[in-house]
């Protein structure tokens, strides 16, 4: 039963390939995957690239040539929902592709051909994440503990589509928008709803858990890349390793 690790940067990726006992590279679609263990568990490590496609061709080489058992995806998203600040973490109970829109044939972001636009995440390996992700920023092993500010984790619904978000008015507008159709989003990414979509169709459970590095606002280009190069791969390494220790 081997773990895919999925992540969407080198930055976010660095501190799990460190880790990893027996590494071995592996080079597929034009892409690096690392073999190894983690925590005496059998990983797979993988970058996604950027943005849907690339996102897609990952996880489907994952499902296809690893033969992985389930995928769980560590990165950075942009803050939308109201307390959804930099430095919290957003686990994922489902995705939906904000520029997914072929109406009037469909309703707005609705999947053609899979009769829906939300895809949920598996609730069994979520509710892992959940417990990993706490243990890390609130709980006993106070990784975080050492910096001032408070930081929270939430569950719910993350947007991914192909633009980083990086004006207040697009991100509000974003949020209005989905929120007339009854979804509170909390965050929005590049690449999450791709993988669940790949995860669906091959039936393979998925999680996925968001660190937020900006509020998707017009200082969203300059927090993303702070937060990048300072924080987002101890959270992952953190987070990751404490969720294959309860698998
Ligand atoms: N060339 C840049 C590209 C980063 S794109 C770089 O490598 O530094 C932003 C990445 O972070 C994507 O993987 C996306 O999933 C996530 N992300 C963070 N903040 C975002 C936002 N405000 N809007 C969209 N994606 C965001």
């Amino acid at each position: 039963m081997t773990t895919a690790i999925l992540s969407a940067l080198p930055e976010e990726q660095a501190g799990l390939v460190h880790a990893l006992a027996h590494p071995q590279r592996i080079t597929r679609a034009g892409r690096s995957f690392w073999r190894g263990e983690l925590h005496g568990r059998s990983v797979v490590l993988a970058l996604s690239g950027i943005g849907k496609v690339a996102a897609a061709t990952t996880a489907t080489a994952l499902v296809e040539h690893f033969g992985v058992a389930r995928i769980v995806f560590t990165g950075v998203a942009g803050g939308l929902g109201d307390g959804v600040n930099v430095g919290d973490v957003v686990v994922a109970q489902s995705y939906l592709q904000h520029d997914m829109d072929a109406s009037p044939l469909f309703p707005r972001w609705e999947l053609p051909g899979y009769a829906r636009a939300v895809l949920e995440c598996d609730a069994p390996l979520s509710a892992l994440l959940l417990i990993a992700a706490r243990d890390c920023l609130i709980g006993g092993s106070g990784h975080f503990s050492s910096q001032s500010e408070v930081r929270s984790v939430h569950q719910g619904l993350i947007a991914s589509g192909d633009r980083f978000v990086s004006s207040a008015q697009e991100s509000q507008r974003l949020r209005d928008a989905l929120r007339a159709a009854g979804h509170e989003v909390l965050a929005v990414e590049m690449e999450g709803a791709a993988v669940a979509q790949v995860c669906l169709d091959y039936n393979v459970p998925f999680a996925a858990m968001r660190t937020i590095s900006d509020r998707a606002d017009d200082t969203a280009h300059v927090d993303f890349p702070q937060f990048i190069q300072t924080v987002a791969s101890r959270y992952a390494e953190h987070i990751v390793g404490k969720l294959l220790q309860l698998l």
